[in-house]
């Protein structure tokens, strides 16, 4: 019989966090979802609201939280360049202040804990595809250095609590992730161009589209969250996490075009500095000690993302209209 645990989602309304909130609930765990607003909406979950075992609070990491509960998956902080570039002092403290918040809290009740940690912390990589020996190539003074080092710190802290006071911690590596509920503004490339493409708007490309990027569609990825919690605690990580297919920009601007049926433009706008010319995953750790690999492919994945913000955008319209 499988056991009721208790278990805390840092961001939880965020796109990624009400999937896994979702997925816990459905695999019949309590679920306290906590986060602050600020890029996830309570939209992401109102149709767990009414779950008894659901439990939404509004807190931010970057101060202390006394809960009880058997694991926690600490997912809060803004994912997109353009949200966490917005105010980048708090991107930092959300990420380091709210990493040493969580693993005090897991220390204190004897919690398992979850890290969601970020192909950025490769940089723009020297090494390809990337493995997790890869110690990447990050500019600490950047603009992206904000999420980058902040991610990068958080790792540090989960091995020294790991090592100092035997935390068992789990740290995944996440690549680029799509599918319904990422925010239709915050300038990620697939919700970008999806969005665009359905307003029969031009297709912006940043710097000539040869950059590429690794898709993984989410309900893939939180199967390797919830099989990486679940694995016995010699994993700790780091281990990679996302889809090996790798395309270039161009190429995804070609493939949500064909798959809309739009007529959009592509446009070429600057690249913006320090952005990683090419990400793939190396996943063979991940199909060693998880059994994971994804199965949804790009093309299927776009199919269902794209029907999702169809859907938003014509319910946008009709409460702008009323
Ligand atoms: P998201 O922006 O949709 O979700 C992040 C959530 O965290 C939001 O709901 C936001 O309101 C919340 N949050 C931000 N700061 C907070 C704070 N100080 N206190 C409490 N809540 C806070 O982004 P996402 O794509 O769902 O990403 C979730 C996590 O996964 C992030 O940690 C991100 O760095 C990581 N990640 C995501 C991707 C991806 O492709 N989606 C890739 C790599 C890593
Ligand atoms: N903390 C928390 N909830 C808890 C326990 C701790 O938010 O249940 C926070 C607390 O703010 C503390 C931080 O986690 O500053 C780190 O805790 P730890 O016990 O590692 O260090 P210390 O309390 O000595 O600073
Ligand atoms: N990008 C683009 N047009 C857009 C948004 C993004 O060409 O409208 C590019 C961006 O420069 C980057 C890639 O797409 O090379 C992925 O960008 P995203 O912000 O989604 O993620 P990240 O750079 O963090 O991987």
């Amino acid at each position: 019989m499988m056991l009721r645990k208790r278990v805390l989602v840092t961001g939880g309304v965020g796109f990624l966090g009400s999937h896994l909130c979702e997925r816990l609930l459905a695999e019949g765990h309590d679920v306290l979802c906590i986060d602050n607003f600020f890029t996830g909406t309570k939209d992401n979950v109102l149709h767990l609201l009414d779950n008894h075992h659901f439990e939404l609070v509004r807190h931010d990491v970057t101060f202390p939280l006394y809960v009880e509960v058997d694991e926690i998956y600490n997912l809060a902080c803004p994912a997109s360049p353009v949200h966490y570039q917005h105010d980048p002092v708090q991107t930092t403290k959300t990420s380091v202040h709210g990493a040493i918040n969580m693993l005090g809290l897991a220390k204190r009740v004897k919690a398992k804990i979850f890290q969601a940690s970020t192909s950025e912390v490769y940089g723009d990589p020297h090494i390809h595809p990337q493995t997790e020996d890869y110690r990447g190539n990050v500019n600490p003074i950047g603009p992206r250095a904000c999420y980058d080092e902040g991610k990068r710190c958080a790792e540090t802290l989960f091995f020294d609590y790991h090592r100092q006071h035997n935390l068992r911690i789990k740290v995944a590596r996440i690549f680029n992730t799509y599918g319904p509920r990422m925010h239709p503004n915050d300038g990620r490339v697939v919700s970008n161009f999806i969005v665009q493409a359905l307003k029969g708007e031009p297709i912006t490309i940043f710097g000539d589209g040869s950059q590429t990027r690794s898709f993984c569609y989410v309900d893939d990825l939180i199967e390797g969250f919830i099989r990486l919690m679940a694995s016995g605690d010699d994993v700790t990580g780091p281990i990679n996490l996302g889809n090996p297919g790798e395309f270039t920009i161009r190429q995804l601007a070609e493939q949500v075009i064909a798959e809309t049926g739009a007529k959009s433009k592509l446009i070429f706008k600057p690249l913006p500095q320090d952005d990683p010319l090419q990400r793939q995953p190396n996943i063979t750790l991940a199909r060693q000690h998880l059994g994971w690999e994804p199965k949804i492919p790009l093309k299927d994945g776009l199919k269902r993302t794209i029907a999702y913000f169809d859907d938003l955008l014509r319910r946008m319209k009709v409460e702008a209209a009323s």
